[in-house]
This record gives C-alpha cells, structure tokens and sequence, in this order.
C-alpha cells in the first residue's frame, strides 16, 4: 500500500468515525425528545387525573392536610410514571431504587417550578381556591374594595389568574375573603363573646381585642364571581376544577426527563465527572435552570413595584403593601446570591 492509498483509507476511517458519531448524536437527541415529550405528557395526564380524582371525592383546596396529602401522592405517582416511560427499553432496571428515585426528583422539581402539593385539588367557591396566594392578595378591611385596592388586584389577576379557576384573561373583581357576609357573622360571634365574659366575670379579658378575623382580597374573574354570590348565600359547596389552566410546574415531567433523571440517567453515569445521584443531578441542574429566570422574574416585579411606587396616586395602605413586597423581592435576591446558584 502506498502513501496515497494509506491516506484516502485514513480519510475514510475518518468520515466513517465521524457519520457513527453524529448518528450517535442524533439517536441520542432523538430518544431525548421521545422521552421529555413523552414524560410530560405523561406528567401532566397523572395530575390532571389525580385533580378530577380530588373532585369526585369532593376535597377541595380549602380544606385542610387532606389535599396537601393526596397532591403530593399524586406528584410522586406520575413522577414515577415518567420513570417507568423513560425505562421502557431497560426494564431490567426498574428497581425500587428507581422508581424512588424517579418520585423524589419529581417531587423536587415541582416544588422548584413553583407548585403547591394542594393546589391540585379543585377550588371551592366559598374559600380561597387553588390559585389564592397570600403574597399575591391584599390585606382587606370588612368593607368592599376600594379603587387602588381594585386597581393592583387587577393586576394581580392579569398576571397570576383567577384565584379560583385560574384564567388570565378577564376582568378581576376584588374577591372579599372571607365572603363579607361570613366574616360579619363571624365578628359579630367574636363580639358577643366579648360582651359575654364582660357580663360573666365582670372585667373583659384582654386578648379577646386581638381576636379578629383576618379578610383579604383575591383576583377573581366575573365568571367565578358571579357562581360565587349565589353559593355564598346558601353556604353551598361547588368545587371547580383548573385542568386547562396551565403553569410552570405543569411542566415537570417534561424537566425531569431533560435533567437526567430517568432516561439520560445512562448517559450521565458514563461521565466520571457527573454527580452519582439522580438527586444530585437533578438539584445542581434545576438551581441553574430555573433560579436563573427566578432572578430575572424577582427583578422585573421589583422595576414594576417601584414605578408603581413612583406614581403618586396610592392609598397608604398600598404603598406599605407595595413596601413589603419589595422588601421580601430583596431578601428573596439575597438568599440566592447567597446559595451561590447564580453567578
Ligand atoms: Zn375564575
């Protein structure tokens, strides 16, 4: 063999080299996107179903440990089912490690993407629904709302939804919680207590004065509000569900399969450098994705509170909302610089 021949046959085993490592790539990219599709769909078929399962049982949100309970259950037995999925062609090594593995990590993730175990649970028309967060409402008195205090809950409600059906896309009423009408009966009860051990022992005791009830205003569009008045009259349970109301966490299934849990696991545990557990893999990877658009998103709502700030045409009350909000922004912003997630 000459010298021209030994290299057109190098050049050979060369492309040769090269075409078995893109096809290598392109199975690899391939299965990736089987798997994260697949995973996500699966993810977001197991909450939904445990969401119509709560609304059969009749658990709403409202009510307590029960939908925290059975939300988390739900959480971890889909992340298991993207495990599974994800395993199909090795079913060899669905081991209980695994699939423990596959629920944690789930669980995990979800929380990262900003879910809440008992928001899975259908909304109950008559309490604070799925969507209802405190640092999302305003502190309210036992009147209806006036109209800064309508003005941020609209926009709370374009930004967050609905707090009991979710939609982005209405016009939000300042939604009194408790309903005036219970958080009058309910202070009225307080009041006659009061009167009560005024009358039994002859002296008031002192820390009944700090028993109040505690009313806050929610984002709520005209649909739910209209149900509501009706229901809150005859003290009547109707639950709503939010299947179709879709956020972040919605997508774990999706973000579990991306970041090695299940189906790339192989793939990571081939490089010495990787973290040895999937929590681990999981972990360093979900602070780098996802803090990052936190930071960004804590950023932006600062830049929007502050313009807000800056309009002169706030009530007190709101400019102390506003005030804390901002304040619990720049704790927020430490706490991750701190942890050292961003960089
Ligand atoms: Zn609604």
């Amino acid at each position: 063999m000459n010298n021209n021949e030994m290299n057109e046959a190098m050049k050979q085993l060369r492309e040769r080299i090269q075409a078995i490592e893109s096809e290598q790539i392109l199975n690899v990219l391939q299965r990736t996107t089987i798997d994260a599709v697949g995973g996500g769909v699966l993810f977001f078929t197991g909450i939904s179903i445990t969401q119509v399962i709560l609304y059969g049982l009749r658990i709403s949100v409202a009510m307590p440990v029960l939908p925290t309970l059975l939300g988390s259950i739900g959480v971890a037995s889909s992340s298991v089912l993207v495990g599974v999925f994800c395993l199909r062609q090795h079913p060899m090594e669905l081991e209980p490690l695994q699939l423990t593995a596959a629920a944690t990590s789930g669980l995990l993730l979800f929380r990262l993407l900003g879910g809440r175990f008992r928001s899975l649970a259908p909304s109950d028309f008559r309490h604070p629904g799925a969507f209802a967060y405190a640092k999302r409402s305003l502190p309210a008195t036992i009147e209806y709302a006036d109209v800064n205090a309508r003005a941020v809950i609209q926009s709370f409600g374009r930004l967050y939804g609905c707090h009991t059906c979710g939609t982005k896309t209405s016009k939000y009423h300042a939604d009194h919680m408790p309903p005036v009408l219970v958080a009058k009966a309910e202070n009225t009860r307080l009041l006659a207590k009061i009167f009560g051990h005024l009358t039994q022992n002859g002296r008031l005791n002192l820390q009944d004065f700090f028993i109040h009830v505690h009313c806050r205003y929610y984002p709520q569009c005209e649909a739910c509000s209209n149900t509501q008045g009706a229901l809150v009259k005859k003290n009547a349970k109707q639950l709503k569900l939010h299947v179709t109301q879709i956020r972040s966490y919605h997508f774990t299934g999706f973000w579990m399969v991306l970041f090695g849990a299940s189906g790339l696991g192989s793939v990571f545990s081939s490089n010495n450098e990787a973290p040895p557990t999937v929590v681990q893999q999981v972990v360093l990877q979900a602070t780098e994705v996802v803090q990052k658009p936190h930071l960004q998103l804590l950023r932006e709502r600062e830049e929007l509170l502050k313009q807000e700030l800056r309009s002169n045409t706030l009530s007190k009350e709101s400019i102390q909302y506003i005030k804390d909000e901002l304040s619990q922004i720049q704790r927020r912003k430490a706490e991750i610089k701190r942890l050292g997630a961003y960089k």
